[in-house]
């Protein structure tokens, strides 16, 4: 069952000098309990799309084109109060990049859990606390610990209870922006390992964004790459690693350094990615593709399905390349 597809979405930030086309004709379909994820360098519209997603976009930014269905609603077109008092953390949720500064230092932890509960449902605050030390139990901290201010916990009992915010209204999808980002590995494994548990106990759908290719292969069953705006390769687990079929998708996993090949050095890619102000004609990624043809400054590559499942954007698998 889909639960998520977005069609063709554009997403611009208006700028003195023009917008930048952040994330520019993005297809994408997830199904129930799927856990994808969202892989690119930094400022490849990864954040843009979660945010457009959830409709938390500043004020500079707009959606410019497309659709978002969320269970065959297409939510761009919903009211703000509609879409806030139904949609935003009761159906969705977003667990921010930078969690653990996210919690108000002034209030106890699970007073915030309960506020976000009582704030999107018909509940007392009693019946919202005792949910708070559930959701802390579902995360495996001590519910006692609902009584500590944010300065009190670590930095992996932060993340956990901003996880434990997310499901506070029971979504049926939920956003991780860089949930590992500023762990250290040890607390990253721990909560690599709650986000496992989580996915398999409540069959939650999950989008995980993040540059680690590591993360992607603990947690999640399919993979999209984003380069310059643009959705460049999907495929389940097993064939973005084993068969990787877009040039910028093989020059990340050329860049993941591997216990099994003999691979002694790693390969980073050369250049960054584009302004994306003037993001290049033909394909994004051509300025930097070892594989460049003179089409793909020309010509920008249709996004294929080259089999069930796997889609990517090359002229190198089409036959014009
Ligand atoms: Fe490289 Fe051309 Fe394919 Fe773009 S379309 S990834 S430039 S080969």
């Amino acid at each position: 069952m889909t639960i998520l597809e977005v069609q063709d979405l554009k997403t611009y930030y208006s700028t003195l000098m023009g917008d930048v086309k952040a994330v520019d004709d993005v297809r994408l379909r997830m199904d129930k309990g799927e856990a994808l994820g969202l892989v690119g360098e930094s400022g490849c519209g990864k954040t843009t799309l979660a945010l457009a997603i959830m409709r938390l976009l500043p004020w500079n930014g707009r959606i410019a084109g497309g659709k978002i269905m969320l269970n065959d609603i297409d939510i761009v077109g919903l009211d703000d109060k509609t879409f806030d008092k139904e949609y935003r953390w009761k159906k969705m949720s977003y667990v921010f990049q930078g969690a653990m500064n996210a919690l108000n230092p002034v209030f106890k932890v699970g007073a915030q859990i309960a506020e976000a509960i009582t704030i999107h449902e018909d509940v007392e605050n009693p019946e919202a606390m005792e949910r708070a030390r559930e959701l802390f139990r579902l995360v495996g901290i001590d519910p006692e610990r609902t009584t500590s201010f944010p300065h009190e916990l670590s930095g992996g009992m932060k993340q956990r209870a901003m996880i434990a915010m997310a499901l506070a209204c029971n979504p049926d999808f939920i956003i991780a922006d860089e949930p590992t980002t500023a762990l250290d590995v040890i607390v990253q494994a721990q909560t690599l390992e709650v986000m496992r548990e989580l996915q398999k106990k409540l069959g939650l759908t999950t989008m995980i964004i993040t540059h680690d290719l590591s993360v992607v292969a603990q947690t999640c069953s399919t993979c999209a790459i984003m380069y310059a705006g643009n959705l460049v390769e999907y495929a389940d687990i097993n064939t973005i690693f084993s068969e990787p079929a877009h040039p910028y998708t093989k020059a990340l996993i050329g860049a993941f350094p591997s216990i099994k090949e003999d691979r002694r050095e790693l390969v980073s890619i050369a250049g960054v990615p584009p302004n994306l102000l003037h993001p290049p004609t033909g394909c994004r990624f051509n300025p930097r593709c070892p594989n460049r043809m003179d089409i793909c400054s020309k010509e920008k590559p249709d996004y294929l399905e080259l089999e069930d499942g796997h889609n990517a954007a090359c002229h190198l698998l089409t036959k014009e390349g």
